[in-house]
């Protein structure tokens, strides 16, 4: 494993973070024992870096993963990322609340790496100052309860280099893959970040799994055309670390084949390694996503749930699968689930009432109602209705209100 340094003077950590927040399910649990297992084969090649927050996995995450953590006995010997949930903080007697109950799940004393969670604007940060954020970042690190802080980052390139610029950060957290290289933060936010001396935390590297497993066949081709075979998720990690400026990548790996794979593309993955000839490569399969995509949904659920049962981003899985992939698995996939047939919940984008709710949450900033409508149009099918109302009651099964 590398190790690259995320803020000056303290431990090196594993260039390969493990995301919390995928962890494998079974049900709509999380499967522990496989939880643990994937850790620990993690931490034994050699991560030593874990990120979870307070909503993952509707509070289990941190419960799972400090329990894992204390069975093993191997709290001093990792570093445990989280982040205090900024966007529910609205009285100051919250914050404090919201740690303790996280130390409490995590079950230890103390968190050594603290993100404000998803600031997206300097506003954002001015509303947690208004709460009094500086004295409890001084008395937590006084007292050892936290060891470094920063903030964790979806909005507006600009915004970004407001935040980074209003305090001495320790360390950030950005999206960052090819697909991002100038939304969000983007190329030029990890830049900055970098002369300023405050260390990169990389979350959605492969875009939700869209830039891995899910990516379209010419995607598939034009990578396969390099002289090496290399899987697209060992392209899309290998252009990450290929930038100095990157310390940690965070990747949720929730099946055991990504987990052996991204260990072995952190150890190869040198910054500066990729020659003309991949970055081309790099370059090409960029061109095909923008002309396929249809929304650049991640998949990170912060919209959720909706209120009135929509399945938001299944819908625009479904939505740019088709475009990736081909029309009818999509319609198929969209069409159950705007059904709710095979004993699943109804969950299609026709059930949205407009509210409005879930666009204030998006990090992306898409306009969620809008593309639902767009979804729904182009995947709805009274055809494949039909088609799916025979096969459930071949089946023997009820849809479900
Ligand atoms: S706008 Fe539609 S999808 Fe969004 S929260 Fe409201 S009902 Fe749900
Ligand atoms: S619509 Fe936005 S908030 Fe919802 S999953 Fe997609 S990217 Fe995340």
């Amino acid at each position: 494993m590398q190790y690259r340094n995320l803020v000056k003077g303290a431990e090196d950590l594993s260039v390969l973070g493990y995301g919390c927040m995928r962890f494998p399910t079974k049900g709509n649990r999380i499967d522990e024992e496989l939880a643990e297992k994937q850790i620990m084969y993690a931490y034994d090649k050699g991560v030593n870096y874990y990120d979870t927050a307070y909503p993952y996995h509707g509070g289990k995450s941190e419960v799972v993963l400090g329990k894992i953590i204390k069975k093993n006995g191997i709290r001093e010997k990792v570093y445990i990322a989280d982040k205090l949930p900024a966007f529910l903080i609205n009285k100051a007697e919250q914050i404090n609340k919201y740690f303790d109950t996280q130390i409490e799940r995590l079950d230890t004393d103390y968190i050594d790496y603290y993100l404000m969670h998803m600031l997206d604007s300097l506003k954002s940060w001015e509303t947690l100052k208004d709460f009094g954020i500086l004295d409890f970042i001084e008395e937590k690190k006084k007292s050892g309860a936290i060891r470094h802080i920063g903030f964790s980052f979806h909005g507006r390139p600009e915004e970004f280099i407001k935040i980074l610029e209003d305090y001495e950060w320790e360390f950030c957290q950005i999206q960052f893959n090819y697909l991002d290289e100038y939304n969000q933060a983007g190329l030029a936010g990890l830049k900055r970040a970098h002369e300023l001396g405050i260390g990169v935390v990389i979350m959605e590297p492969l875009r939700g799994g869209s830039l891995a497993a899910k990516a379209p066949d010419k995607v598939k081709k034009r990578f396969d055309e390099y002289r090496e075979k290399r899987s697209p998720a060992h392209w899309g990690l290998r252009w990450i670390w290929n930038h100095k400026e990157v310390a940690v990548v965070l990747s949720g790996m929730n099946v055991d084949e990504h987990v052996k794979e991204n260990i072995m593309v952190a150890n190869e993955s040198l910054p500066g390694c990729m020659n003309e000839e991949e970055e081309k490569v790099v370059n090409d399969v960029k061109e095909i996503y923008r002309e396929l995509m249809k929304v650049p949904c991640t998949g990170c659920n912060y919209c959720m749930p909706c209120p009135f049962g929509v399945d938001i981003p299944g819908a625009f899985s479904d939505y740019n699968s088709k475009y990736f992939f081909g029309g009818r698995t999509a319609q198929a996939l969209y069409v159950g689930r705007s059904m709710g047939a095979f004993g699943i919940k109804k969950a299609g984008a026709d059930l949205c009432t407009d509210c409005g709710k879930c666009e204030l949450h998006c990090p992306q900033e898409i306009k969620i109602r809008d593309e639902l409508k767009n979804a729904h149009k182009e995947l709805d099918s009274k055809l494949m209705r039909a088609g799916i109302k025979v096969a459930s009651l071949f089946m023997g099964r009820r849809s479900r209100d």
